[in-house]
């Protein structure tokens, strides 16, 4: 490895020891960029590699509100501007009660290469709130959400810095986010917000877009090896709104998702969830709050696994699109030896660094989160584009460029890899192509 390289993360693990999140971001991306390294000895000269591991701003803010019951709670709200040097600083917001600095930055530098991957100008950014919404009413969602915004609204902006949904935020809180935006700004600004309904300026496809595009990616591989994505049989973790979008789109195609996950354990479908009354009782699910896939089972008259994740199940392609680090070395060799093929993350990171490194020496096809999930935010792009040219386009016309844009990223991570020698390498193709234009940018901007 690059020397540089290896001193810049042996400085990261070393000052960021209580960031177990972030290092391991830290150590995939720069390993995977080391040969790009090595053909830039100017990125030393001026220590592009620690610049680009700080986040240019990060800052936390108190969100306190008020309960149904009247009392008080104090959360820690947090936004991270990682790197604005091709675009403004985009990403989701993340409420959980796991939320920490590791997590939101582990997620922030992911988002800087993912958004450069699309081709799109955005910056990478990233934030939230130690904030549990499990069980909140509907009034309580809203009012964290104001507080919230009340303490935002002033560092960011449709040219600043444009937030989006991520776990536990999704349509309802963006909306509420947005009117609160637009109450204490007085001005009509949609898009400082992506992820938005449909009436005031959200895009059609959106909320399909991750979902959608994760499909599109994993057709390209496919293709690759002289594949149809049709009948083809697909175990993904997860419930949510990206595992929504995959079923839909599979339903569409053709392939089968057998097997769907939640915190209670999974659920084994065999007909697949292949109707459309399967598809939309997901949404029901997510919406009832009660963060269980039991109900499908129940349901539908299926098998549940209760406590258990799916890494055991026999299928084509296996598609983790639940959270971080859910895959893990024993899964991993759970999955080899069911012979599972492809192996296509969703999720962000939803993988260990040697739980990937495992999967990509036993011979399986990688595909990198960063890339296969980078639909739904192109799609913000595009929501952004819709929203400053004051129109709306069509659910086709967005589809085709969602398109070609998973086309385009695919492709670009196969030449990266191979141009520097690595073969067919999508995880490396993917860190290096994403990194180059960021590394570009930041080179012609001058050092700060
Ligand atoms: N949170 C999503 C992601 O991880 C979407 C971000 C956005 O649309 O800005 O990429």
């Amino acid at each position: 490895m690059n020397a540089y390289v290896e001193r810049v993360i042996s400085d990261v693990k070393t000052k960021h020891a209580d960031e177990p999140e972030f290092i391991q971001t830290v150590e995939e991306v720069l390993t995977s960029v080391s040969p790009l390294v090595d053909a830039h000895p100017e990125y030393e000269k001026v220590d592009l590699l620690h610049r680009i591991v700080e986040p240019e701003r990060m800052f936390t803010f108190r969100v306190v509100w008020t309960d149904d019951s009247g009392k008080v709670h104090t959360n820690i709200g947090y936004r991270c501007q990682f790197n604005g040097s091709i675009g403004p600083y985009k990403g989701g917001l993340r409420f959980q009660p796991n939320v920490n600095p590791s997590i939101i930055k582990f997620l922030g530098f992911e988002q800087i290469f993912k958004n450069s991957l699309t081709g799109l100008p955005i910056g990478g950014g990233k934030g939230g709130a130690d904030f549990d919404p499990t069980g909140k009413s509907d009034l309580e969602i809203m009012h964290f959400c104001q507080a919230y915004m009340t303490e935002l609204y002033r560092y960011v902006g449709p040219d600043i810095d444009v937030p989006a949904g991520d776990m536990g935020v999704g349509k309802r809180e963006i909306g509420y986010l947005f009117g609160q935006y637009r109450k204490i700004k007085g001005v009509w600004q949609n898009g400082v917000l992506t992820g938005k309904g449909l009436s005031y300026g959200g895009s059609l496809t959106r909320p399909e877009a991750t979902g959608y595009g994760a499909m599109y990616y994993l057709e390209q591989v496919l293709k690759h090896d002289g594949l149809d994505i049709k009948g083809k049989t697909i175990a993904i973790s997860g419930f949510g709104n990206v595992a929504w979008g995959i079923c839909k789109k599979a339903l569409q195609l053709g392939a089968k998702v057998i097997t769907l996950s939640g915190p209670d354990g999974y659920i084994y479908d065999p007909d697949g969830v292949s109707t459309e009354e399967k598809v939309n009782y997901m949404l029901e699910m997510r919406a009832s709050g009660r963060n269980r896939v039991q109900d499908y089972a129940d349901k539908f008259g299926v098998q549940f696994f209760p406590g258990e994740k799916p890494w055991g199940v026999k299928a084509d392609v296996l598609m983790p699109a639940a959270t971080q680090n859910d895959v893990k070395i024993d899964s991993a060799e759970k999955i080899v030896k069911n012979g599972i093929k492809y192996y296509v993350e969703v999720a962000n990171m939803p993988t260990t660094n040697d739980a990937l490194k495992f999967l990509q020496k036993s011979g399986l096809t990688v595909c990198p989160s960063k890339a296969v999930n980078a639909g739904g935010v192109s799609v913000s792009a595009l929501e952004m584009s819709q929203n400053s040219e004051r129109l709306v386009w069509t659910a086709e016309e967005v589809d085709e460029r969602l398109k070609l844009i998973m086309k385009n990223i695919y492709n670009a991570s196969v030449e990266a890899a191979e141009s520097y020698g690595l073969g067919y390498n999508l995880v490396a193709g993917a860190n290096l192509a994403g990194f180059s234009k960021v590394a570009e940018a930041m080179m012609e901007q001058g050092i700060f």
